[in-house]
């Protein structure tokens, strides 16, 4: 006899994150590398969180606040809510597997599109729900056709606006008009882990106002993204007391450590790094879009830190050309790669090396 693994492992394989910038460094024999793969902010950090996370040294033998109450009281007050309607996590990743653990049955249907964040697909089939798949439409969420796909048996809609890895978003109109056909029994999952960057007029600004008509959503965000703090892994949640409530049985004692806490409590303070981020971020977009049209390149409308563009060339090999100039870029699929937004100096050495490599 041996051991047997649940059968739901079988198609499952592995997160692949973005390579890191030492790995590179290390194979090819560089001293500068600059990574724009994995979707993170070229500027660091708010400069008010390493005061704030020296403090945590002096008592690191304590276990964290379990209930992170200070940073729910602090995102609460941001945002507008109730402190018992907001959920941090270890990054919006754990809340995403959370969701899973909270909800699915073997054998509901889980509506999500493709391509978008992998996550939501590796989860539901951990659970063993079954996946139905819409794909995008002109690389963007196609919400009629989700709305379409939905059946007696739906339990859960994954959502991500702007989209990951596309960058594009769905409207305000889009969202409300497809949450009101959504039957309220279904949980809709809407992660808008880059919704700060957001420069159109048309998305919808204000979701956290949708909770009190939509019982059913539950809203992601991240710290890991605008505010810079991916390596401490926070990210937090706006729901329904009920909902919050019910995922806090399954969560894991002690989730977002002391540092994470007391970082992302010291970064939402600081509105001025966040403004300065997106405008980099705006005018680093408006300059890569530039050099793409000179290029002849196309590439799908971003309202992310991220641009999702057909390099003309196999995505492998664009990415193993760039990594030898030292820049790490997300290989996609056929001739598709993502690149992240960068500093100007960054931005402006992708495209050089980009122009050699085409
Ligand atoms: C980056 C990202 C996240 C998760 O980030 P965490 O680091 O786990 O907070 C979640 N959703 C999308 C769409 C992302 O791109």
């Amino acid at each position: 006899m041996s051991i047997e693994f649940r059968p739901e492992l079988k198609d499952l394989t592995p997160y692949s994150p973005g390579k890191p910038i030492e790995d590179v460094k290390r194979e090819l024999g560089l001293t500068q590398v600059y990574k724009m793969a994995s979707n993170e902010n070229p500027l660091g950090c708010s400069p008010k969180v390493n005061a704030a996370i020296l403090k945590v040294f002096d008592h690191l033998n304590l276990y964290p606040d379990g209930n992170a109450t200070d940073l729910k009281v602090a995102l609460a007050k941001k945002l507008g809510v109730k402190p018992s309607q907001v959920q941090p996590s270890s990054g919006s990743d754990e809340m995403v597997d959370q969701i899973s653990k909270t909800f699915i049955n073997p054998g509901d249907e889980v509506i999500l599109a493709d391509v978008t964040f992998p996550r939501y697909l590796t989860t539901t089939k951990m659970m063993g729900g079954n996946p139905v798949i819409v794909p995008l439409k002109n690389f963007a969420y196609d919400l009629e056709g989700m709305k379409n796909s939905i059946t007696e048996k739906t339990k859960l809609i994954w959502l991500c606006n702007p989209n990951n890895p596309t960058g594009t978003m769905f409207s305000e109109k889009v969202l409300l008009d497809f949450l009101a056909s959504v039957p309220k029994h279904i949980v809709v999952v809407y992660d808008e882990a880059y919704n700060e960057y957001v420069t159109n007029e048309e998305y919808p600004h204000d979701s956290i106002s949708l909770l009190d008509k939509y019982p059913n959503i539950l809203i992601l965000r991240t710290f890991s993204k605008i505010y810079g703090l991916a390596a401490l892994r926070v990210g937090y949640t706006i729901a329904s007391e009920e909902i919050l409530n019910n995922i806090d049985k399954i969560r894991p004692p002690f989730n977002v450590n002391a540092v994470a806490q007391a970082a992302a409590i010291a970064a939402l303070e600081d509105d001025d790094f966040v403004k300065k981020s997106y405008e980099v971020n705006k005018e680093g977009k408006e300059y890569l879009y530039n050099c793409f049209d000179q290029m002849g390149i196309w590439y799908a409308p971003s309202e992310a830190n991220h641009i999702f563009l057909d390099s003309g060339k196999e995505c492998k090999e664009v990415f193993t050309e760039l990594q030898k100039k030292g820049i790490i870029i997300r290989p996609m699929f056929k001739t598709y790669i993502r690149v992240s937004i960068g500093t100007m100096e960054e931005n402006e050495l992708f495209i050089s090396s980009l122009k050699e490599i085409l």
